[in-house]
């Protein structure tokens, strides 16, 4: 009996459903991986080593049988704290949902269950998702399995440093304007935020409603397709989900032989580093020698995508986050009128940079500004919706950079929100305009993982999972962290 490989989802399932491997030896493994590494990591907030593996026996009772056990069978997942889990915790890194436990399960997650998955641990992540580096969580911040001393991204960067760190070779994550492509990029993963709608988003706790979107990181463009295949399509449950039968992803062998690659102009400026601008310069040659027509080309308005996502997340997430007032879920203040407890529940409950998403987003949409305001970004956001547009007339790939560099120390922006901020210049505008994007793993530069972003027009995850392979071929795919175990 071999032991199950940690890079590889496909691989695992694959040995699980021919015998080679015993679905709870596998679980066994991971945990103890977990136990044995997330002291120093903090990549997840805590596991579920029953229900693990109890899955893992239904998984082998299944194959006793003769039935099939899924193409995920038995492979562990993480799940960012911000999506449902029956009987989990879902404190989404924050004390104000401290003790919550979640009644159900997201549409997402039951779907990697129903194809054989099984989730082990709900993953750390900045406040409500919202950050760039993990430290806005309200427990010991994530770090990255490359260098401790540096950040794994955010808001996703528990599910990512999860994967980096090999304890798991799949995870879930969320984004609203890059959060899983810009841990991916950090992390040396692939992370792929699939168009607005085709992930159920019912069980997702909202931030930004018109952004979010479940997200997958993984250690090859296969292992992205096989739980893109698994949890895509429409949901009774969610009004905002695509009903369509998604296109399937896997064993997409798309050539890249006339493929017309456009390379972002906007993301080769000056202030991105140079090892970055050097990956997207070689993903470029790459495609060329593929035989693909590479162009440059521009995407207008893109200094205008940090303000106008900033704008519209806050002013959704003021209203999202009205919810949590101590009434009905986690934490309540003592107080001696209602008023008080909801005011006093909120002051201790929210870190510092939700409560300046609230009193942002609030003041965005408060009479006499919402014009100046929130309109402008709404206004601003139908002109990145339709330069997508225009793009994709002439072009079924975009390649640029998904952030402007590798990971940055611990420390280094958690006082500056406006740097935070500039964490998601290449990566918010696909959220603005619902469009799927991937971050592809570009090597390393000085020991930290560099990552490209290669983005498609909506409903083609097909062509951007099968462009994503065509680089893993070229490059030969994930770097190694120093944690992450071979064999
Ligand atoms: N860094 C972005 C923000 O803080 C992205 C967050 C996300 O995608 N959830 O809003």
């Amino acid at each position: 009996m071999t032991l199950p490989h940690p890079n590889s989802a496909s691989a695992w399932a694959e040995g699980v459903r021919n015998g080679e491997i015993d679905p709870r030896e596998g679980i066994l493994g991971a945990l103890e991986r977990v136990e044995t590494r997330d002291g120093e990591i903090h990549a997840l907030l805590g596991t579920d080593a029953p229900g693990a593996l109890a899955r893992a026996d239904a998984v082998a009772q299944a194959l006793a049988e003769g039935k099939d056990p899924g193409p995920l069978a038995g492979v562990p997942v993480a799940i960012k704290n911000n999506i449902a889990v029956e009987g989990w915790p879902l404190e989404c890194g924050s004390k104000i949902l401290k003790g919550f436990r979640s009644r159900f399960t997201a549409t997402v997650v039951r779907r990697l269950q129903d194809a054989g998955a099984i989730p082990i641990g709900w993953a750390n992540l900045d406040e409500f998702a919202m950050g760039a580096s993990g430290e806005n969580s309200a427990f010991a911040p994530p770090l990255n399995p490359f260098d401790t001393g540096k950040v794994p991204g955010g808001s996703s960067g528990g599910s990512a440093a999860a994967v980096a760190a090999g304890y798991c070779p799949i995870a879930l994550g969320s984004e609203t304007g890059g959060s899983v492509r810009q841990p991916a990029s950090f992390c040396g993963l692939f992370g792929l935020k699939p168009t607005y709608g085709r992930f159920s988003r019912w069980g997702l706790v909202a931030f930004a409603s018109s952004l979010d979107q479940i997200g997958v990181f993984g250690r090859s463009a296969r292992d992205l397709a096989l739980v893109f295949d698994a949890c895509a399509g429409g949901d009774k449950r969610d009004a905002t989900s695509l009903p369509d039968a998604p296109e399937k992803t896997l064993d997409a062998n798309l050539p890249t032989k006339g493929l017309r690659v456009g390379v972002l102009a906007e993301s080769m400026h000056e202030g991105v580093d140079p090892a970055v601008l050097d990956g997207v310069s070689r993903a470029a040659a790459s495609f060329r020698e593929g035989g693909a027509v590479v162009e440059e080309c521009s995407l207008p308005h893109q200094s205008a995508v940090v303000p106008t996502y900033y704008l519209i997340n806050t002013a959704e997430a003021s209203a999202n986050l009205a919810r949590f007032d101590g009434t009905r879920y986690g934490a309540r203040a003592d107080a001696t009128s209602l008023g008080e407890m909801v005011r006093a529940s909120r002051d201790e409950g929210f870190g510092a940079e939700v409560k300046r998403r609230i009193l942002l987003g609030t003041f965005a949409l408060s009479a006499g500004y919402q014009d100046e305001y929130f309109q402008a970004a709404q206004r601003a956001r139908t002109l990145v919706v339709r330069a997508y547009a225009d793009l994709f007339e002439n072009f079924d790939i975009l390649l640029g950079a998904t952030t402007p560099g590798p990971a940055f120390a611990v420390g280094e922006k958690a006082d500056d929100p406006v740097a935070m901020y500039l964490c998601d210049i290449f990566t918010a505008s696909a959220n603005l305009a619902g469009v799927p994007a991937v971050n592809v793993p570009a090597g390393l530069s000085d020991g930290l993982p560099l990552g490209v972003q290669l983005t498609a027009a909506h409903r083609k995850e097909k062509i951007l999972l099968a462009a994503a392979a065509h680089l893993e071929g070229s490059w030969g795919g994930c770097p190694d962290s120093p944690l992450l175990v071979e064999k």
